[in-house]
């Protein structure tokens, strides 16, 4: 057995489980120790390997904010992965292994001073930018934020039940003048009560950014999510002038197999 270097590795205790659908589940952790992130970060879960005890490791962006005590994550059940299923018969009270480093740059931009900040997303891709809102929101109400950055976040799902955060994210939008949400879903053909968009969300990226009319000059543009969403919105993005590297920032959460 390899033994687990806790200097590089927090074990963590589940301390909530939500399910949304058979396949997508939050929990929150609780960290034992001072773990700082910047929202639209992640954090790497590992769980030790049967027989060796070598960790199978895997980055998860993290929803909750900064100023939350514990650590929220929202997974995808993936049925011939290495780690997610798992991940997926942990309960309240087991444990896993974290980093304790967070990574990645997948962070706001507030030095460009591109004041739009338009969040594309599909289903887990949601994230980062629930991360982002609830950080801002606090800021907000507590007037260290005033509204200057304005968010406008796609969601993409196949069908309603994929929305973890939807009743969050809608009460954010009602509440905060600086934010707007907009789910949308792909197979509406099986939900005739779906009372939202239509389609898949870069399908619907060309329509709303006309409607808020975000061009590249005031807008920064964040893709997190499904490779081909982010493939699909990359090259709309492109073709409506948003060539600056910059001005696109990316989060694929996989590599599709060739
Ligand atoms: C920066 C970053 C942040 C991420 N954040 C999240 C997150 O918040 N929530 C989340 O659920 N996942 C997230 N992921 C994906 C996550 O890291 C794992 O890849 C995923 O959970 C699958 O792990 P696994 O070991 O079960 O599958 P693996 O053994 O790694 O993969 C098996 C096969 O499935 C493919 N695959 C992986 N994920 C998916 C998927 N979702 N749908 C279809 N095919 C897939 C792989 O390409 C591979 O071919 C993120 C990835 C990155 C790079």
């Amino acid at each position: 057995m390899t033994p687990v270097d806790d200097k590089f590795f927090h074990k963590v205790r589940i301390t909530q489980r939500v399910d949304f659908a058979p396949d997508l589940w939050m929990i929150r952790v609780r960290v034992p120790a001072e773990f700082s992130f910047v929202p639209g970060q992640y954090a790497t879960l590992a769980l030790e390997r049967e027989g060796d005890g070598k960790l199978t490791q895997r980055p998860y962006s993290i929803v909750s904010a900064p100023w939350e005590d514990e650590l929220e994550f929202f997974i995808e059940l993936v049925p011939d992965g290495l780690l997610t299923p798992r991940l997926y018969r942990l309960q309240p009270g087991d444990e896993l292994w974290m980093r304790k480093n967070p990574k990645g740059k997948f962070t706001l931009d507030t030095e460009s001073g591109r004041k739009h900040h338009l969040l594309v997303s599909t289903v887990t891709g949601v994230a980062p930018f629930v991360s982002y809102v609830r950080s801002l929101a606090k800021d907000w109400r507590e007037g260290r934020f005033d509204g200057v950055h304005q968010l406008y976040l796609l969601n993409g799902a196949s069908r309603p039940w994929e929305f973890g955060y939807k009743e969050e994210l809608n009460r954010f939008d009602a509440e905060l003048p600086w934010f707007k949400y907009v789910p949308t879903v792909s197979r509406p053909w099986d939900h005739a009560d779906w009372p939202g968009e239509i389609g898949r969300a870069d399908d619907i990226l060309r329509k709303y950014a006309d409607h808020w009319e975000l061009d590249p000059t005031n807008t920064t543009t964040y893709l997190c999510g499904h490779p081909d969403m982010i493939a699909n919105s990359k090259a709309i993005l492109k073709r409506r002038g948003f060539l600056d590297r910059e001005s696109i920032k990316e989060e694929i959460y996989w590599i599709p197999p060739r």
